[in-house]
This record gives C-alpha cells, sequence and structure tokens, in this order.
C-alpha cells in the first residue's frame, strides 16, 4: 500500500552530526513544507558549522538539549506539534564505545525509548494515531547483524538475525527491538532503516575517511587497524537522505528496510584510492600512501559488513545514484576547501 504521508512538523535529533544535519540541508532545499525542529545536546561530534548554510533558515529551529530529558522531550512535542520524528541522535563511534559504554547505553537506548514514549503520549492525545498523520523513524546501522565471515557470506537482509558484537551496535540493536515492541505493542507508526557506512561532506574528523583526508592534508601518519583487509559497504549520504525520505513518505509502517549502495571496499583499499586522489589534489606525487601505518586491531574488529538493498529497491524503488568515484571526490573537495577557509581565517585573525 502506498501511503505518501507528507511530514509538516518534524523532530529531527542529532541534527548537528554528520547525517543528521545532511539530512536537514537536503530537505529544505527540496522545499519542506513545514518546520523542522534539531534537538541536539552539542557532544563533541556536533558542529554548529554544519547547520550554518541551510536554504530557507527560518524553518528550522535549533534547540540544545537532550534526548534522554522526558521534559524537554514532551515539551517540544506539544509547542511544536510534531508529527514526525527522524531519530539520528546517538553516540555512533565504535572505538569510544569500548572505551566509554555507559553513554551508549544512556543515548542509543534510553534516549530512543524517551523519544517513542513522548511520540506515543503525544500523538494517543491529539487522536493522531493514525497512519496517515504521524510517523517515528529510527535510523539504525548495518552493525546489528554482526560481521560476514568471509566474502561469499550473502549480504545481509531484513530477514537475518541480529548478532552485535560491540558496545555500539548492540545499544543501535537494542534500541531497534524497543522500536518495533513500540509498534507491536501500542500500535505506534514506526519504521526502522538500517543503513551501511556513509560518506561524504560534513563528518567529524574521527572516521575513517576523513580522518584519511585530513592526515594526508597535513602529511600526518594514517592509522589502519590489523592489516587493513576488514570490508565496509559504503553509501554517499545523500543518496541516503533520499532513501530516508521515501521511506518516510511511503514505507509499509512497522517495518524495517536495508539501505545500502553495494560499495564494498576493504580499509586499505580506501586509503590508497583516497591517497592517490590526494597526491593529485595536493601535487605530492607517491607520497601519502607512504603515510599509511599499520596499528593494533580494534578489539573484536568485525571483518565484514554487508547489506541487500533488494527490499527498499523493489518496494520503494529507490536506488543511489551517485557512483563511489563521484561521491569520493565530492568528499575530498569539501575538506581541501574547509581547510582553506579555516586556514584564512586564522591568517585574517592573527593579522587583526
Ligand atoms: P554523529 O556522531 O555525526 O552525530 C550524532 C549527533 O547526535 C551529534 O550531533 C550529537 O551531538 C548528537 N547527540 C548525541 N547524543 C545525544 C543526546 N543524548 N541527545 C541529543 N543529541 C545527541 O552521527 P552520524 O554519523 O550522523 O549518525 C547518525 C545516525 O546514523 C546514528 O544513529 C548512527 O547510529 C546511524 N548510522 C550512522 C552511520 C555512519 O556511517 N555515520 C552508519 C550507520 C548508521
Amino acid at each position: 500500500m502506498k501511503y505518501n504521508y507528507i511530514p509538516k512538523s518534524i523532530l529531527v535529533t542529532g541534527g548537528l552530526g554528520f547525517i543528521g544535519s545532511n539530512y536537514i540541508r537536503n530537505r529544505l532545499s527540496n522545499g519542506h513544507d513545514g518546520i523542522i525542529v534539531n534537538l541536539d545536546a552539542q557532544t563533541y561530534a556536533a558542529s554548529m558549522h554544519n547547520i550554518s548554510n541551510f536554504s530557507d533558515p527560518h524553518k528550522h529551529i535549533f534547540i540544545k538539549g537532550d534526548i534522554t530529558n522526558q521534559k524537554l522531550v514532551s515539551d517540544i512535542f506539544n509547542t511544536y506539534e510534531i508529527d514526525t520524528v527522524i531519530n539520528f541522535a546517538a553516540e555512533s563511534h565504535v572505538d569510544r564505545s569500548i572505551i566509554y559504554p555507559s553513554v551508549f547505553m544512556k543515548t542509543n537506548i534510553e534516549g530512543t525509548y524517551v523519544l517513542l514514549d513522548c511520540a506515543r503520549r503525544y500523538w494517543q492525545s491529539v487522536e493522531r494515531m493514525d497512519l496517515t498523520k504521524c510517523r517515528f523513524l529510527q535510523i539504525s546501522t548495518d552493525e546489528i547483524y554482526g560481521s560476514c565471515e568471509s566474502l561469499e557470506t550473502p549480504s545481509f537482509t531484513e530477514k537475518s538475525k541480529y548478532d552485535p558484537r560491540s558496545p555500539y551496535s548492540a545499544s543501535k540493536a537494542a534500541a531497534n527491538h524497543i522500536v518495533k515492541a513500540y509498534h507491536n505493542t501500542f500500535g505506534l507508526p514506526t519504521i526502522i532503516t538500517n543503513c551501511t557506512n556513509n560518506f561524504g561532506p560534513y563528518q567529524h574528523d574521527e572516521k575513517l575517511i576523513p580522518k584519511i583526508i585530513m592526515s594526508c592534508m597535513k602529511q600526518e601518519e594514517i592509522p589502519i587497524y590489523g592489516n587493513g583487509s576488514n570490508v565496509r559497504d559504503w553509501l554517499y549520504v545523500a543518496d541516503h537522505c533520499a532513501a530516508i525520505d521515501m521511506v518516510l513518505e511511503n514505507a509499509e509502517i512497522g517495518e524495517e528496510y536495508n539501505i545500502s549502495a553495494g560499495n564494498e571496499l576493504s580499509n586499505i583499499s580506501i586509503a590508497h584510492i583516497i591517497c592517490n586522489l590526494m597526491d593529485d589534489y595536493l601535487d605530492t606525487p607517491n607520497a601519502c600512501k607512504k603515510l599509511i601505518k599499520f596499528v593494533e586491531d580494534r578489539k573484536g574488529h568485525d571483518w565484514r559488513y554487508s547489506l541487500s538493498s533488494a527490499k527498499i529497491a523493489t518496494t520503494l524503488r529507490w536506488k543511489p545514484k551517485v557512483a563511489f568515484a563521484e561521491g569520493i571526490k565530492n568528499t575530498i573537495e569539501f575538506y581541501l576547501t574547509r581547510r582553506r577557509v579555516e586556514v584564512t581565517d586564522s591568517l585574517v585573525e592573527n593579522c587583526l
């Protein structure tokens, strides 16, 4: 069944982060008819720069706050008459989850519960619990399925069982279960999307692709875990944002959709691709690859992630539009421009 749901008053959580800010930017530039309330706790992963150049900024309201704060979230529902929630807010870095698991459990599990419960109470109170009038979309990850043991292992589908291995992926899998419970128990109109590794502009420098790019720019060591053979499946963030809108507007309620572009590459291949491109951009022939340094592997490092997008492709006709080669060039150019602006700004400051 096609719903053609039209969101009006959207609560985007984590909209100062990588994917959330790209999503808001894309939605506003596509002419969103309504408002977007952006609730973000401004953790280390957030950046106000990520929301500095939105078209239609009067349709975007930023609120600094924590998704685990039930009173605040409930007030936001009442004040802005929220009909749609897209929950991007999360602690998202696997390495950090190994060192500080508790904040992952708090934000990713309890935070999701608070959002679901506030949505249920508000939508029930205004008689919106109707498939045509509200949506709760949970943004999750391919990591909930665990690791594919070999290149021959078939890609995970929505029917694969959850088998998370890190505190991060376990917290995201737990959140997905709570989302499903709110649909099954209370009839909340929820949908879950599980996507592969995103890349593109506005990602935090701690993540693999920005880290490689920044290290090349600064001619610093590029740390690669183990022997670099771990495989990740890369999705350009604009394609992911388009998929989110398709799911929001037309997906079956209560369903789960995997989103992947099928760009499976080992970490060392990614490093080589970026180093070669950076040598061209920086005019440093054969210099960047020499910066690669293999470092002690991450604890419990999943070997390969791989998702099948067959369901979203056949039911919603989504397919990625940006080829990996084009997406990686856009990404590099974003970081080069940002660096030039930072250098110019610091020169101006020094002259004042
Ligand atoms: P990110 O780390 O760049 O941004 C997360 C944002 O959430 C930050 O702005 C942060 O301040 C905010 N936040 C954290 N805790 C909060 C809290 N308690 N209350 C309110 N805001 C809080 O993350 P991202 O890469 O944009 O990922 C967005 C979502 O997509 C996450 O749920 C993540 O699990 C999922 N995901 C990301 C990827 C990826 O490759 N980046 C892949 C699969 C799934």
